[in-house]
């Protein structure tokens, strides 16, 4: 899928655009970043680079390095296409490795999920907000 970029002031729109995103391409988890920018957030829709993006996802480091380059980062998100919006040992462990907040949606349950790590930069607050 070709990169997607969306622009908002309101983190409402933000999250809808994530849940659109997810159910657009429902065959394959979708990922990517959500950052700010002079009062404007911009969600990031990424390239799934795993060999079994149904289950799982990987963004590729370079799209990380445009997005923190570009972007104050507030968070990561991505779907799940299989279970509930219970994030995998494999998410909480790239959200506390990557030291930014997580946010999921399940296709299943049309629920959100976040997660924030215990070292981050990026303050509760900030994530809080999306949570409206
Ligand atoms: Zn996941």
């Amino acid at each position: 899928m070709k990169k997607q970029f969306f622009n908002s002031k309101k983190e409402q729109d933000i999250i809808n655009v994530i849940c659109n995103w997810s159910e657009q391409f429902f065959s394959q988890e979708v990922c990517g970043f959500v950052g700010v920018k002079n009062d404007i957030y911009t969600a990031i829709l990424c390239h799934n680079k795993s060999r079994s993006p149904k289950n799982t996802f990987t963004i590729d480091p370079v799209d990380y390095l445009f997005f923190v380059e570009e972007y104050e980062p507030i968070f990561i998100f991505h779907s799940h296409v299989v279970g509930d919006e219970k994030f995998s040992k494999e998410d909480i462990i790239m959200s506390e490795n990557s030291c930014l907040p997580f946010i999921v949606y399940s296709l299943n349950t049309k629920k959100l999920n976040f997660h924030q790590p215990k070292k981050t930069r990026i303050p509760i607050e900030s994530v809080n907000k999306f949570k409206k």
